[in-house]
């Protein structure tokens, strides 16, 4: 058979081969990330509910983004636009018209599958599931949803639900540009919502049919594309190495030929080494889309100061939230056999931690009482509000330290504070390091800054 770099899902899912897949979709269920939506109703292929510590996971992911790429720079702003807008932006975009992939059907099992992924030739595809070559020929399959505006189902009033954040970017081109006073070379950048109706949606959250990007649509004179398709391309990969990505595990990927949007001069996709199919697939793509979105939109550009007018090339980083979600997940997880316990008692079971970033991590501290007691959990818990105002912060009093160290290491809490008999004398506070495990006992009047130190710096 066939493989191309997106040859991905069906495989994994009917073998159920992946072990670390298994073991981490099991962790997210079991710990309160991941939900299949709806699941008490059997849930619905492609859709996912974020847990308690997901939606803690994803928006801290949102918010390092947003800071490098917006709060920090002052050449880019920000944008929440509508999901549901004119059709007509969708038109003339040419997303009506061609934003599909091929289906095929397999005329022995019935099933249906994306062409892309099981074949990288024309004549050499086969059935992913009965491996019949009774096959009916590729056609064009939309991947936009549609739905209808308003009380009337017809064409007039048919609308799309968007499948990137990007168009709305274009057509806010100039309101952005005038009410910001903001000359090209700039940015505009948004965080939001989008849909595909996928043909396979699989892998968990890498391919699902609603999931979240993080775009920045940048805006340069024609002649300055190289200098800022390098520079975002740099960015972008430093963005994912700063948060903990391992070297070996993310690549660039320069595409070719055909595998080049029919919009794009230049991409590179940032690949990170997941654990099913080939491994290596596209995690975010960056792309020299240069002015074929404007010109579709028919918004043209004039320097106020050299009097210049062109239409601006748009340089595009373009990642997926969950895609991202996934990866760092992923490299962050580590099992150590036997156990790598401080505590007195034996511990022989498998130990799981996720390394995440501090950035990253859902909870950044965990505070833990070693006694119900009145006399030590009554002062634990006020340690606990105090550090509710800086942080997300767990508190857990139930069975052992050992176990409660163990939970909070397979959420990947990077500070475990214990309060034990003697804080109420001397005033102090077992600190313990997630990954060195290292434990020191700190002042409480000091705690709040000691943290601040290491979570904060
Ligand atoms: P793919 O080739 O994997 O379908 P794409 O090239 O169509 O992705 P883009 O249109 O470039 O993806 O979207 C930018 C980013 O959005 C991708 O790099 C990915 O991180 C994310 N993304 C795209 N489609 C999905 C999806 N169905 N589920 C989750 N994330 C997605």
């Amino acid at each position: 058979m066939q493989y191309n770099r997106y040859n991905i899902s069906i495989f994994m899912e009917k073998k159920q081969e992946n072990t670390k897949m298994e073991k981490l979709i099991s962790l997210c269920k079991r710990r309160g990330f991941i939900f299949q939506s709806a699941e008490v109703y059997g849930g619905l292929q492609g859709f996912w509910d974020y847990g308690p510590l997901g939606v803690e996971l994803k928006n801290n992911i949102k918010k390092v983004w947003w800071k490098k790429f917006v709060q920090q720079r002052d050449d880019v702003v920000g944008l929440d636009s509508s999901i549901i807008t004119n059709s007509t932006v969708w038109k003339n975009s040419g997303h009506v018209q061609g934003f599909s992939d091929k289906l095929v059907e397999c005329k022995k099992c019935h099933q249906r599958f994306k062409e892309a992924d099981f074949s990288n030739e024309p004549g050499f595809l086969k059935c992913p599931y009965c491996q019949s070559d009774d096959l009916t020929k590729p056609k064009d399959f939309n991947t936009m949803f549609k739905t209808f505006v308003g009380p009337t189902e017809d064409t007039a009033s048919t609308a799309y639900l968007r499948p990137e954040t990007a168009q709305n970017i274009f057509v806010q081109f100039d309101n952005i540009r005038q009410s910001m006073r903001k000359k090209v070379p700039f940015g505009i950048a948004q965080i939001g919502k989008a849909f595909r109706n996928e043909i396979t949606p699989g892998n968990f959250i890498f391919r699902s049919r609603e999931f979240e990007q993080m775009e920045l649509e940048f805006f340069v004179n024609p002649k300055d594309d190289k200098k800022y398709f390098k520079e975002f391309v740099d960015a972008s990969y430093n963005f994912f190495i700063d948060l903990g990505i391992k070297k070996e595990n993310i690549r660039k990927y320069e595409q070719k030929g055909k595998e080049l949007a029919h919009y794009s001069k230049e991409t590179i996709d940032l690949e990170y080494n997941f654990p099913f199919d080939k491994g290596f697939a596209e995690l975010m793509g960056i792309a020299n889309r240069t002015d074929y979105d404007l010109k579709a939109h028919g918004i043209t550009y004039k320097d106020d100061v050299d009097k210049e007018e062109f239409v601006p090339y748009v340089i595009e980083p373009s990642a997926g939230v969950d895609r991202a979600m996934l990866a760092f997940l992923l490299d962050a997880y580590e099992e150590i056999d036997g156990g790598r316990s401080t505590t007195t008692e034996s511990n022989k079971e498998k130990e799981m931690v996720l390394k995440l970033h501090k950035d990253l991590a859902p909870y950044k501290v965990a505070i833990l009482p070693l006694s119900k007691k009145e006399e030590v959990s009554g002062s634990a818990k006020d340690l606990y509000k105090e550090l509710q105002k800086y942080w997300m912060v767990a508190y857990d009093d139930a069975s052992s330290i050992g176990r409660r160290y163990r939970r909070q290491d397979e959420i990947g809490t990077p500070y475990c504070v214990t309060y034990d008999f003697d804080s109420n004398d001397d005033k102090k506070v077992t600190v313990r390091d997630r990954d060195t495990m290292e434990q020191e006992r700190i002042s409480v009047d000091e705690l709040v800054n000691y943290l601040k130190h290491k979570l904060d710096s």
